[in-house]
């Protein structure tokens, strides 16, 4: 049984539809990891990173029938950060650590649904296996200059993969800007968004303060974090929430996620590593 699922179709997203309480500007930046139908037994769904290729299907099917526009993140970021927020409803997926089942099953259905998508990329791991990514291999980098030339913006996500808060302040440099340039004489193309692995480091100001001047001394645009909800400008352009989407949503819980019912898990996740980082 899935209590953040009950709690989201049975009381949070009714009670936002009733309520509406917040005129922020809101975008959905979906995040996913893998996929393909390698799952973990064990672990608890909210924490299986990988979506069956069917299920991946289905669900650009529901944005399709619901009249999302799907927008690259720069354009989001553009959006959150301006005045105007575009008319129509709009989406952006984006998927961290560059699997190689990316180019073989959701490349291929992107393309199908007229969708675009940022790919996050470990440049360090590259074409490899890596027991920090769950032993699945990445994409080659021959198979991330085809998808740049179709069309998939590819981001940062670092080199090697690590938590950076907990490294010396100087290598978090280099993970953040040798990743980029490295990425751009590659790819020959600018590269704009970063994704913070692991878990956000709520309540660590020295560290984010640090971290985000990098980003922007490094000429990225925007960054996405695994704080969840849906992007606002209150987030900043480096740390944007996004929605995590798990091998088990369904449709309502999909759709739910989509129109904010999802958001509330955010708080959540703020108190929890809040008081932690305060006090551990
Ligand atoms: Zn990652």
């Amino acid at each position: 049984m899935r209590v953040d699922r009950l709690l989201t179709l049975g009381l949070f997203n009714p009670v936002k539809k009733a309520t509406d309480w917040t005129k922020t500007p809101r975008i959905p930046i979906l995040m996913y990891h893998s996929i393909s139908e390698q799952s973990f037994p064990g672990k608890h769904p909210y924490y299986q990173t990988h979506t069956p290729p069917e299920i991946f299907r289905e669900q650009m099917a529901i944005l399709q029938e619901l009249d999302y526009k799907v927008i690259s993140l720069r354009h989001a970021a553009e959006f959150l950060f301006s005045s105007k927020m575009p008319d129509e409803k709009t989406a952006v997926i984006t998927f961290d650590d560059a699997y190689q089942d990316f180019m073989t099953h959701a490349y291929p259905i992107l393309m199908d649904s007229g969708f675009t998508a940022t790919v996050f990329v470990p440049t360090g791991l590259v074409g490899k296996v890596s027991e920090r990514l769950l032993n699945r291999i990445c994409l080659s980098w021959d198979e991330l200059a085809e998808l740049s030339r179709n069309g998939m913006e590819i981001g940062s996500h670092t080199i090697t993969h690590p938590k950076l808060p907990l490294l010396p302040r100087e290598k978090v440099s280099y993970e953040i800007a040798y990743s980029k340039n490295e990425i751009e004489e590659r790819l020959n193309r600018e590269v704009e968004s970063f994704s913070l692995p692991y878990a956000f480091p709520e309540g660590h100001n020295s560290f984010l303060r640090f971290y985000y001047g990098i980003l922007k001394e490094c000429g990225y645009r925007c960054g996405v974090t695994t704080r969840i909800g849906r992007a606002s400008p209150k987030d900043g352009e480096y740390g944007l929430r996004r929605i995590p989407i798990n091998n088990s949503d369904d449709e309502r819980f999909f759709k739910a996620k989509l129109e904010g019912g999802y958001d509330w898990i955010g708080y959540l996740q703020f108190f929890k590593k809040f008081i932690h980082s305060s006090f551990v």
